[in-house]
């Protein structure tokens, strides 16, 4: 392994943004691998490149994260612009692909900062052409300022919901309808944790400006909507739902659907980290400390990667783990760290107040952790939830049997699409909890590669440092 490094930090969001900057502050060598082109992660996606109208329609909290980038400007950072990491070992190898090439290096500690992925929300039809998540319709407005056809309707539940259908606004693009899912009986479950959240109203008040202008500008929106349904012939159609008691049919030629976001664990879980079932999030997450230490030593997990927090509380989550790794590298004392740490730790708890209000308000509708029969669950492999149901029955006890009796979770996403789904449909059947059935092994490599790009690899002489893929 020739390059070796005191850090690296696997994803250029909030989080491994400002770990960078403490580590590369103090003169730590450290690099900095990411997929995207450029550094930002999902919040601050093409912030760097992003023109002043770009901003302006993304929003005040998207151009904040320009004040993040003087991170990569230490001397010993590297980033690593377009590198999919596809291993890591626990010996804190890791490999990476980048521009068709594999590479590897080494390094004293890792930081895992890979931040959050969108939950899965399979109904009938939800595979249909035309039928994308809202953040791979909000990663198009960012990236290339592209719109989706008209007409256009939002499905879902959670705030990435109406941000996205406010930056559609902005940008003078007037979606065609809101469909929420959100159930009913959530904001009673809410109430309970709404004077915590009103310590930190910031989010609220957010929220509730965001739906006004929506409905100021007339967009018709659907609540507490059930039994969806894509409609189409080789693309989409129509949604079909039911909402306050009545079937609704909208035509639409685009349908973008969204569900929450969840911890991304495949690094995580194909460490064999100790993680954790979150009820409130309906997520697992890693099991770490305050600093982000997990279960495995030299490892760290910091941002949403860690537990939904949102994009301040990763940036902060990231400073601590840096200024703790800081102290394990011996460049400052625990007094020092202590002493650094009190602004980011009393700013992450100020975060974290809003949290349990949001996580109770938009809990996933049943619908979708518990797709009806005919239902693809694992989109690559095409297996639907019936097909899980049965494995159950001829005595699959959990997702990482699901692979064998018939394929679920073995297709390119590696599971990142069906993980939870495939857990939830196992844990109803059998009338057990998440944690009691688990979630797939995950095993490298985490995204597809090529055998050229691995063959390309320049290995030394030592056969123990080959990859195991
Ligand atoms: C699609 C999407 C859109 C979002 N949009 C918004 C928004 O507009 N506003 C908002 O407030 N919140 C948004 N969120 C939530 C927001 O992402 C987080 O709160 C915040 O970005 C978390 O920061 P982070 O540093 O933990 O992770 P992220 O910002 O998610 O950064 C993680 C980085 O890790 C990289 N990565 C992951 N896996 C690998 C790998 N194997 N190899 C290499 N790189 C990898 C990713 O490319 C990404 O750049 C969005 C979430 C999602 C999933």
């Amino acid at each position: 392994m020739s390059e070796r490094f005191d850090v690296a930090i696997i994803g250029a969001g909030p989080a491994g943004l400002a770990a960078a900057g403490v580590l590369g502050q103090a003169g730590c060598s450290v690099t900095l691998l990411d997929e995207q082109a450029e550094p930002g992660g999902q919040i601050y996606r093409g912030i760097g490149s992003a023109s002043g109208p770009r901003k302006s329609v993304l929003g005040a909290d998207y151009a904040a994260g320009a004040s993040l980038l003087p991170s990569l400007a230490h001397d010993s950072v590297t980033h690593i612009a377009g590198a999919t990491v596809w291993e890591v070992t626990p010996e804190r190898d890791i490999y990476y692909s980048q521009a068709g090439k594999a590479s590897g290096l080494k390094a004293e500690h890792v930081l895992v900062a890979t931040g959050a992925t969108e939950r899965p929300m399979p109904f009938p039809g939800w595979t249909l052409p035309g039928v994308m998540t809202a953040g791979a319709g909000q990663i198009l407005l960012k990236t290339a300022g592209m719109l989706p056809p008209s007409p256009c309707v939002l499905a879902g539940s959670g705030p990435l919901l109406f941000l996205i259908a406010a930056q559609y606004l902005a940008a003078g693009f007037k979606i065609d309808a809101i469909v929420e899912t959100t159930p009913r009986g959530n904001l009673a479950k809410a109430l309970p944790h709404l004077p915590g959240a009103l310590l930190n109203n910031k989010y609220l008040r957010k929220g509730l400006a965001m739906l006004a202008s929506l409905r100021k500008a007339g967009i018709p929106h659907y609540k507490a909507s059930t039994s969806l349904v894509a409609e189409g012939d080789g693309q989409v159609e129509a949604l079909k739902f039911t909402s306050g008691g009545k079937p609704h049919r909208l035509a639409c030629a685009s349908l973008l659907i969204h569900n929450g976001v969840v911890p991304n664990v495949q690094i995580s879980r194909s460490l064999n980290l100790d993680h954790a079932w979150d009820s409130l999030q309906h997520c697992w997450h890693p099991v770490t400390d305050a600093s982000g230490a997990t279960s495995l030593a030299g490892f760290r997990v910091a941002g949403d990667g860690g537990g939904i927090a949102g994009a301040e509380a990763a940036a902060h989550g990231g400073r601590l783990a840096a200024l703790a790794i800081l102290e394990d590298l011996g460049k400052i004392t625990g007094g020092e760290r202590q002493a650094r740490s009190s602004d980011d730790s009393a700013a992450l708890k100020w975060h974290g107040r809003a949290r349990p209000f949001l996580d109770a308000l938009y809990a996933p509708a049943r619908e979708f952790l518990e797709p009806a029969d005919s239902t693809i669950v694992c989109r690559c492999e095409e297996v639907t939830a019936g097909k899980i149901r049965e494995f159950v029955d001829l005595g699959c006890l959990g997702p990482n049997q699901a692979k064998s009796f018939g394929r679920a979770g073995m297709g390119p996403c590696q599971g990142r699409y069906c993980g939870l789904t495939v857990s939830s449909v196992i844990a109803a059947k059998l009338g057990k909890e998440m944690d009691e059935v688990g979630y797939y092994r995950i095993r490298p490599p985490l995204k597809p590669i090529t055998l050229r790009e691995l063959a390309s690899m320049d290995l030394d002489d030592d056969a123990d440092e080959r990859p195991a893929a």
